[in-house]
Formats: structure tokens, sequence, C-alpha cells
């Protein structure tokens, strides 16, 4: 039997090889292991009693917030009356044709059809498939390459996480693959020539993108893929007209676009889809974490009606679609999608999300932006980040040994809250439950202020 209190964190120690965590400081007991209880609403409470106010939401997926029984039961039922069945050859549930349905009213009016996975990371690996099918059926067999952004994040997979634009996720592990390539992140504040406007930085790296695939060839281009707002590479939202001058060069050389929106999907932007909210067209759209708040895994491609034509059309001549998951639209994960999406609607979480979302960032710009060693405070909806520099003057970063953006965030852990050191850059990440009130986000904005104080002065 379990000894709770004695063997937890030895077994742990012992036998759980943990994601994105330094596995020789782990298993030494050099960093910490928190073993997680309970939740309820914004905050969740580990074994030993201790509640934090999770301003990241899991990883930026639990927006409903934790404990919503709703949700729960919709789980329970399902598991009760079927557990599972597959999805092949035509077979469905209640819950998943439901949850189809009910995408396809919430996502951009052109998109037409939605295939189940169970993660970010292998939707957009079905969408890397589904781009190299329809160039296929398109007799297009050269054009396969898929531009990707640096800083972008898609997944962790052999695929994806060579969509992925973060060197940690590249480094020691082969990647990224052909044919994947990654052109400049919209990263305003970054810029080099620091003389630009937005809208100038928007034409340069429409500008870049360009260069890049008249280099290649724009007959082997077949795609690009963006999140709507940078989400793990830092929490940076595009600088005005960024999408439509990317969008213009992609039509001219007849390239997808895929939005990654699993961060920003059933309402983190305060709209429904990021891209709505950024005026893009996509032909795909990837959505994940806020499908089911992460009640359960749960993710999908919608695909836009100008290309289910195509892939309709070419099923005639390839036969049935060699692509399945054992678990895609999996009942139990559909029956979450479902109960969730209605209490999104329910609650008003999307306007919430707009409205709170407006006034935590303009409190947390309130509270830092003057501080000497604040770069910038940005964000978008009930997304925040606050970036750190040596000399605000010289725009000079901190040597990133001194890790500074975790001490930050562990500081504010100290002080009850859970912000998110991203890994790249000392930059400290909001993204919190949809249902956050006002008062909850003065207490972020609070504890946020006084780690900062704790660590720079
Ligand atoms: N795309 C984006 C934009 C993401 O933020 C993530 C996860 N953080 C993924 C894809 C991958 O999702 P998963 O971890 O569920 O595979």
């Amino acid at each position: 039997m379990l000894d709770r209190d004695n063997d937890l964190t030895a077994w742990d120690r012992d036998h759980f090889f943990h994601p994105s965590t330094h596995m020789g400081a782990h298993a030494r007991g050099d960093t910490p292991t928190r073993v997680m209880a309970g939740g309820e609403g914004v905050f969740i409470t580990d074994r030993d009693g201790k509640r934090s106010l999770d301003a990241f939401a899991g990883l930026y997926c639990v927006n409903v917030g934790y404990g919503r029984t709703e949700i729960a039961e919709a789980i329970s039922k399902q598991a009760h009356e079927l557990a599972y069945y597959h999805a092949y050859v035509g077979h469905g549930t209640e819950a998943s044709i439901t949850l189809a349905q009910m995408i396809i009213e919430r996502a951009p009016a052109h998109m037409s059809r939605v295939y189940f996975g169970l993660s970010g990371s292998d939707a957009n690996e079905t969408n890397i498939k589904l781009i190299w099918y329809y160039n296929n059926i398109l007799g297009r067999p050269e054009k396969k390459k898929i531009i990707s952004r640096w800083r972008g994040y898609h997944g962790s997979g052999v695929m994806t996480g060579s969509l992925t634009g973060l060197a940690l996720f590249h480094a020691h592990f082969d990647l990224p693959r052909a044919p994947i390539l990654h052109t400049e992140a919209p990263y305003y504040f970054r810029r080099e020539d620091r003389n630009q406007t937005e809208e100038q930085f928007s034409a340069h790296c429409a500008a870049k993108l360009e260069e890049m695939i008249l280099a290649e060839g724009p007959d082997t281009i077949a795609a690009f893929i963006g999140e709507p707002i940078l989400g793990t590479g830092g929490i940076v939202p595009p600088p005005a007209g960024y999408w439509a001058a990317i969008q213009a060069v992609l039509t001219k050389y007849d390239i997808l676009l895929v939005a990654d929106e699993v961060v920003t999907g059933f309402g983190r932007l305060g709209t429904m889809f990021g891209s709505d909210h950024y005026g893009m067209t996509p032909d795909l759209i990837t959505i994940a974490k806020g499908l089911t708040s992460a009640y359960a895994p749960l993710s999908g491609s919608i695909v836009s009606d100008r290309m289910w034509q195509v892939l309709v059309q070419g099923s005639d001549e390839f036969g049935p679609i060699g692509h399945g998951w054992t678990y895609s639209a999996h009942p139990i994960c559909a029956a979450a999608g479902v109960a969730n999406l209605k209490l999104i609607d329910e609650l008003g979480l999307v306007d919430n999300a707009r409205v709170t979302g407006a006034m935590f960032r303009a409190g947390l710009a309130d509270a830092l932006a003057g501080h000497k060693n604040v770069g910038e405070v940005r964000g978008d909806g009930l997304m925040a980040a606050v970036e750190f520099v040596e000399d605000k003057d010289d725009r000079r970063f901190f040597d990133p040994a001194r890790k500074i953006g975790p001490a930050v965030s562990a500081a504010l852990l100290d002080r009850g809250v859970i912000g998110r050191a991203m890994p790249q850059g000392d930059i400290l990440g909001f993204a919190p439950p949809l249902c956050l009130t006002e008062a909850e986000a003065e207490t972020v904005i609070a504890a946020a202020a006084s780690a900062v104080k704790a660590v720079l002065g």
C-alpha cells in the first residue's frame, strides 16, 4: 500500500520520467516534486495543502477553471454508457458527432470538417499529412515544404518538433527535419532595426518570407504555419498589419495557411478563434487545449471547405484515407468537449476573456512597465507577458545563465501565484483560466509586482 507521506516523493524520483524536466536534477532531488491534489476555479492545491492561483491555467488549457462538475458528470455518464468505440469507417457516437457540429458552428465561416486527435502535436502531424495528400491529389508532388517561424510552437513530435522554432526542442534530437523551414518571428520588441514602425516590421517579415519562397522555388512550398499570437515562444502579439501582409504573399504563391489555435481556440483572445481576431483566413486550424479545457485529451484539425473539396475529390481515386488514431474522437473526450463548450457559452467566458483580459493587462502594465528592468509588458485577451532586460535604453538582455525569468516565476510562486517562465528569453507569461475575476486579476498583478521587486529591486 502507498504510504503517502513517506513514499510518493521517492517513487516519483525513482520511476516517473517527467516531460520538460531536468532529469538529473529531479532524480537527485535538487528540484521539488509537487504533488497536485485538487482544484477549484482558478486555484489548485497540492497534497501539502498549499493553494496557488494558477495564472497559467495548467499549460494554458484549463480555460473553464478547475472542479467543474458539469464536465465531470458528462465524462462519467459517457464512461458508463459507452466508454469507447472507434471512429474508423464511418463510426461515431452522439458525443463525437455533436462536438463536430459545435466546433464547425463556432469556427470561421469557411471551415467545413474536423478530424479529431488527442494532442496539439498529433493534430499538427495530421495537418502535415493532409497538406501533402492535398498536393498529391492536385498532381503537385514537389509542393511539400512547410514554412514555420522561429519561436513558433507546434508540438514535440519528430515533424511537429521540427515545426517548433525553439532551440530547446531541436537541440540533441537531430531536429529540425526536412522539409521544414523557419522564417523570421514577428517579434517587434526584438526587431533588429529599432527605427521600424510595426507596419514596417510586418512588411519586413513578409518580405523575408517571400525571399525564402523565391529562393526555395514557389512550386516546392506547400504551406505556412503560425500561431495567431506567438505562445510558448514568448507570448508575442503580431505587429500591426502582420497577418494581412503574410497572407498576401501566401495567396500570391498558392501556399496554404495553417492557423495553430491550440492555445487561442475557444476564447483565449476574447473571440472564439484567433483567426477571427486577427483577420486570418486559414485552410487548416489546429485546436486542442481549450476544446475540453484539458478535462480529457482531445484535439482537432479543422479543414476549410476549399481544402475539403479537393480531399473529397481525391478520395475517389485514392480510396479510404490511410490515417487514423485508435483514440480519434474518443467518446469520453468528446463528451468532455461538448460539456466544456456549453459551459463556455453559459458562463460568457469569451466575453470575460476580452473584458477581464484588458483590465488585467492594463493593470500589469501600470504596475510594471515603469520598472527599470521591464522592457515590455504585452499580450492580448487573457494572455500576457512581461519581458525583462538588463538595460532598457540599450534593450540589452540579461545573460541567460542568470535565469532571471525562472527566478521571478519562483518568487511569484512563493507569493501564491503560478506564472510561467517562458523557455526562451527572460519572459514571465500569464494565461489564466478564462473565468478569472477582476479581484483575482488584482491578486496576480500585486503578486507579480512584489515578485519582480524581490528579484530585481
Ligand atoms: N501548438 C501550440 C500552439 C501549442 O501551444 C502546443 C502546446 N503547448 C501544441 C501545439 C502542442 O500541443 P500538445 O502539447 O498537446 O501536443
